[in-house]
């Protein structure tokens, strides 16, 4: 970790999930984290969580598709938590629908979320991680990036994140900035747990059906993408940079 006592790390998409459980692993590893979401009241969980364990964090209600809320969710955290010189893009939708039946609207707001966000955010982020000459961007991929049926605007997303994270790792390294992305398998989350309603397969049913199409035979939890995470974000990996991750229990599943 860098020399700054507790360096801060903003998470988006924290309130629940994958970046919930990636929040509460940052702060277990010494960051300050600000957990960012849409709505600032399903924050406290997450907050609640770090908190009750002796971390410090702080609840940001913004849609990180908006560049005015960026701009003034990110001063918030500079001037509450400390300047963030870890950042992690993980807030993201689905809007599924095979092709002949997928509205702009869909494509739209896939794209927003995850592509338009994540560059705000790191636009907005970088100033801080420049000035302390160290900073980690990390931004959630997906296997989806390699194709799926009925996700022509999320495989897009997640497959433009994997170009721009590449840039970034091109454009600040020479400032101690790395970029990296990691590209999750079947993650049990509420978005899984969405997909499964969807199609009207039961939760566990679905589980352990995607299970057995996994190579690891599980399907996998927010902490195993955490502990990718906490590898990227840290000082050992600061030669590690523009590289997607696929942590999947499998090659591509
Ligand atoms: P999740 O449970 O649906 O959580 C996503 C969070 O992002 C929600 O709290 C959501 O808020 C928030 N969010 C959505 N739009 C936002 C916006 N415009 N601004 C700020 N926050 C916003 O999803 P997850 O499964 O944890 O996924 C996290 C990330 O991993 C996503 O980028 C996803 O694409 C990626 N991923 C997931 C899987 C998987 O299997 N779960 C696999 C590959 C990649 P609301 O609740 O208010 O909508």
């Amino acid at each position: 970790m860098t020399d700054i006592d507790q360096p801060t790390a903003i998470v988006t998409g924290a309130a629940r999930g994958i970046g919930a459980g990636v929040a509460r692993r940052l702060s277990a590893d010494g960051f300050g984290v600000a957990v960012l979401d849409l709505d600032e009241s399903a924050c406290a969980d997450t907050v609640k969580a770090i908190t009750d364990s002796g971390g410090r964090a702080l609840a940001v209600g913004v849609d990180v598709s908006d560049p005015e809320a960026v701009a003034s969710a990110v001063r918030r955290v500079a001037d509450e938590l400390g300047a963030p010189t870890v950042l992690v893009n993980n807030a993201g939708i689905t809007r599924d629908n095979l092709l002949f039946k997928m509205t702009s609207d869909d494509w739209d707001a896939v794209m927003n979320v995850h592509l338009r966000g994540s560059f705000l955010m790191a636009r907005a982020t970088q100033t801080y991680m420049v000035d302390a000459g160290w900073g980690r961007i990390v931004n959630l991929s997906s296997v989806s990036a390699l194709g799926n049926r009925g996700q022509a605007n999320y495989s897009a997303a997640k497959a433009g994140l994997q170009g721009f994270t590449k840039t970034l790792a091109i454009e600040l390294g020479r400032f101690g900035v790395t970029a990296n992305a990691i590209a999750p398998g079947f993650i049990a989350t509420d978005m899984t747990k969405a997909t499964a309603e969807r199609i009207g397969v039961g939760w566990q049913e679905y589980q352990e059906q995607r299970a057995k199409e996994i190579p690891v035979q599980r399907v996998g939890r927010p902490e195993d993408i955490a502990a990718a995470v906490a590898f990227f974000v840290s000082e050992e990996a600061s030669f590690v940079s523009g590289q997607v991750l696929y942590v999947a229990g499998g090659p591509r599943t």
